[in-house]
């Protein structure tokens, strides 16, 4: 496709351009479609890449940090199959966070969007400094928060392919010095570009209020920084708000996966049933419009070519639960559609 235009204030932007808001449908806020998230201790082994098949899935989808190559999408005509089956269930946009550190592939996700017709939104910056290394501790907080500008003005590292939000940037627990840097550098170019804010925080209960003070110390706007993966983060509803009560937006993102085991920490999971009776008190209390819900796919088992759910889970199967759980249509449609679209309207 011809070189697209740059998106300005009051529009989304897409790797194929700019979106009207008015055209953004059910979104997935927090996704990956080309990635490697392999942890670092993983790829160190040098094990050959594993291959899926019906006896092995479901120990490959359990014990998900054992097996290289589980952790690579990198296949383009697949994963522009997966989006389109996530347009099949009535999806329209998805939200790809994949930053430095696990591999992205802008112009792959370009591809992606025209073969499938989901609008892709990229994000932009760094992930944790356990995965990316020198592109976090060699950086100054100016050529990160450079890095996340012209990623959104200009194109992200050197193609045409323009990010659409900032994040998701990677903090650890403790935080490392180039994670901090990096979050400030998203709140200088938060300032610069209109974009929101998505970070990966701690595995810790106490990161997420430190990330959000943080980023309101460096001038950030924090109605605009959404808090993933609390589904590991936090596990009572009180902590979760306390978040939103500093005018975050809460998110949980790990719809779909079912299990209680974790692999990366002594944290047992919710299930979708209880993510959503976490996210029904929220409502309850009037927060409803700073909660977000995705899937965070980065693994093959979790795609429906490896038998997993795919992008659709959402949409085809916790939408139904939702309202078995008697939640407002109208607040299905703010966590789904208005939310995710206020955020990524620039501003
Ligand atoms: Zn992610």
């Amino acid at each position: 496709m011809a070189s697209p235009k740059a998106a300005t204030r009051g529009e989304i932007q897409t790797v194929c351009g700019p979106l009207a808001p008015a055209n953004l449908g059910m979104s997935m806020i927090h996704e990956h479609l080309l990635c490697d998230v392999t942890p670092p201790e993983l790829a160190a082994q040098g094990l050959p890449a594993v291959e899926i098949t019906p006896w092995n899935a479901a120990d490959i989808r359990y014990q998900w940090i054992r097996h290289y190559g589980n952790h690579i999408l990198s296949n383009i005509d697949e994963m522009a199959e997966e989006a389109r089956l996530f347009a099949a269930s009535g999806g329209s946009a998805i939200v790809e966070l994949t930053v430095q550190g696990i591999k992205p592939d802008p112009l792959g996700l370009r591809v992606i969007s025209l073969a499938s017709g989901v609008h892709v939104i990229a994000g932009c910056g760094v992930y944790i400094e356990s995965f990316a290394g020198e592109a976090l501790t060699s950086r100054s907080t100016d050529e990160l928060a450079t890095l996340m500008i012209d990623s959104v003005r200009t194109g992200i590292a050197d193609t045409d392919v323009r990010a659409g939000i900032i994040g998701e940037i990677g903090i650890s627990a403790p935080a490392t010095n180039g994670e901090l840097r990096a979050l400030t550098a998203a709140s200088l170019a938060q300032r610069e570009t209109g974009a929101s804010i998505i970070v990966h925080p701690g595995r810790d209960p106490l990161s997420p209020l430190q990330v959000i003070e943080h980023v309101r110390a460096a001038g950030g706007d924090v109605s605009r920084l959404v808090i993933s993966h609390l589904d590991r983060t936090f596990s009572t509803a009180e902590q979760a708000l306390r978040l939103v009560e500093t005018g975050a937006v809460a998110e949980w993102d790990f719809f779909g996966i079912e299990s209680s085991y974790y692999p990366f920490a002594p944290i047992d999971l919710p299930n979708d049933g209880m993510r959503l009776n976490l996210i029904a008190v929220l409502i309850a209390r009037g927060y409803g419009a700073q909660v977000t819900m995705s899937q965070d796919i980065c693994t093959k088992t979790r795609l429906k070519r490896y038998g997993g759910h795919g992008y659709g889970h959402l949409i085809e199967n916790v939408m139904p639960i939702m309202r078995l759980k008697n939640f407002d249509g109208s607040m299905i449609e703010q966590i789904l559609i208005g939310t995710p679209r206020r955020l990524l309207t620039l501003v």
